[in-house]
């Protein structure tokens, strides 16, 4: 007759390897999330850009108006110099003109300024989109490689569930509630192997009545820290 404690080692590998298979159903959602954000991420700075080509566009289109009227202007002070009826009215004339050159100078000026403006959003935008496109495209990738994974994963996880149950009949009856316990709050972590005399859960060595009791093949609970133990060499 094998000792009883034979089974709670592969119990444990039965929990630890359940464990890494619900580990890897969390971690898809949550890696689909962080991509999700990137092209979230992507999205708000595509409408940023836009903003700013449509601000620099309308800054062009303003600029273009003052010009015009400046030019009008211009025009306008020039027609009156033939006619001008005295010198001070010609030297008057010919101060607004400057100032009227001077303006526009200045304008055409920051219109070259605006309209490179223009084309560094343009760019921008040109950029984003195709990183927006990358990143939709990851999305899509990574959601369909999820969504294949899924059902591989829970067929496995309802095999190793039905393992688990069946390791579990090596516990005795009057162990079983305070081991179901034990896995409601731990998890894999319920179950500790026990290294020389020392529980890997807490490293606390184990009294020498449990070793012996842990040793001769009975069921054993960690007096420290509750886990259930086993023997780390026992096969
Ligand atoms: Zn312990």
């Amino acid at each position: 007759m094998p000792p009883r404690n034979n089974g709670v080692k592969q119990l444990h590998r039965l929990h630890l390897q359940l464990k890494e298979v619900q580990d890897q159903l969390d971690r898809g959602p949550r890696q689909l999330k962080a991509r999700q954000q990137i092209a979230i991420q992507k999205q708000e700075t595509l409408e940023a850009a836009k903003q700013a080509n449509k601000a620099a566009k309308m800054a062009v289109d303003q600029k273009n108006l003052q010009l015009k009227s400046c030019e009008t202007k211009l025009s306008d002070h020039k027609g009156k110099l033939n006619s001008a009826s005295s010198n001070r009215e010609y030297d008057a004339l010919r101060k607004e003109i400057d100032a009227d050159t001077m303006a526009m100078s200045v304008l055409e000026d920051e219109i070259i300024a605006a309209l490179e403006k223009v084309d560094v959003s343009q760019i921008a935008i040109k950029k984003v989109e195709a990183e927006l496109t990358a990143a939709q495209a990851e999305e899509a990738k990574f959601t369909a490689n999820v969504a294949a994974a899924e059902a591989p994963l829970r067929a496995k996880m309802a095999e190793l569930e039905i393992a688990v149950a069946a390791a579990e009949t090596c516990l005795p009856a009057e162990a079983a509630n305070y081991y179901q316990r034990l896995v409601q709050k731990y998890g894999a972590e319920a179950l500790a192997q026990v290294d020389g005399n020392i529980c890997s859960a807490c490293y606390v060595a184990l009294p020498p009545q449990l070793l012996v009791q842990l040793n001769g093949g009975q069921i054993t609970f960690c007096k420290t820290c509750g886990r259930l133990v086993y023997p780390a060499a026992d096969e």
